[in-house]
């Protein structure tokens, strides 16, 4: 099947209130501009880089997502034009991040990264730290960002019904931080391998590589 294909074949299947991050990361520009063709607006990077590089050349109305872990000394080569940053995963991360938006003149939507994996190489908050992180955020001191709501990578695993409960967690926290915060609209979980498990359990938004582009030779 071709990229077009696959990709159709997922957008009918997906309920219309999910959104999908194309995820293009090792990708070349042609099979971006395929993607791009069927219709497809979103896509997410995890390398600074190839994100800034992609930007330059592919056509301005693509929505660039930054999904993969963000070093603070690389936010400023994406402040200016990144829709979402779905990895913040401490606050000095995210106070670089407003930082670099003020010198942009802009609002960066963001979401925070939880750690709901079992493996310990996955990043993010744990719920004590998404707590105090979200009252920091509360009070309102950092203007330049927007936190849009959670994101989670499940552990690589077979066993669905870890993968499920997993999910279920975030999407418990994502409930719980939602409620009186109308900007927080946002639930970023679901990769190739479990997209369908993540959006029964209420995912917003999923990031799908693979099952669109073909395996990568390098992830
Ligand atoms: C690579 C990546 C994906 C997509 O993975 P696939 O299994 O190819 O769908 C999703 N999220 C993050 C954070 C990634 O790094």
């Amino acid at each position: 099947m071709s990229i077009t294909q696959r990709l159709n074949q997922i957008v009918e299947t997906l309920p219309p209130e999910v959104t999908l991050v194309a995820v293009s990361k090792t990708k070349s520009e042609s099979e971006i501009t395929e993607a791009y063709a069927a219709g497809q607006r979103i896509f997410g990077e995890n390398k600074v880089q190839e994100l800034v590089r992609k930007w330059e050349v592919l056509p301005k109305d693509i929505q660039w997502h930054m999904i993969g872990h963000l070093q603070r000394n690389k936010v400023k080569y994406i402040a200016g034009f990144v829709s979402l940053i779905h990895g913040v995963d401490t606050l000095r991360l995210l106070r670089e991040v407003d930082k670099r938006g003020a010198q942009e003149g802009r609002i960066i939507p963001c979401l925070l990264q939880v750690h709901i994996a079992q493996e310990a190489t996955k990043f993010g908050f744990d719920k004590a730290e998404l707590t105090q992180a979200m009252d920091i955020i509360d009070q309102g001191e950092l203007s330049h960002v927007q936190v849009r709501g959670l994101m989670g990578m499940a552990t690589y695993t077979d066993s669905a019904p870890q993968i499920r409960a997993e999910f279920q967690y975030l999407k418990s926290l994502y409930d719980t931080f939602q409620t009186g915060r109308e900007a927080f609209d946002t639930l970023s979980m679901g990769m190739s391998g479990d997209y369908l498990l993540a959006i029964e359990q209420g995912s917003t938004m999923v990031r799908l590589g693979s099952s669109i582009f073909g395996s990568r030779n390098t992830a």
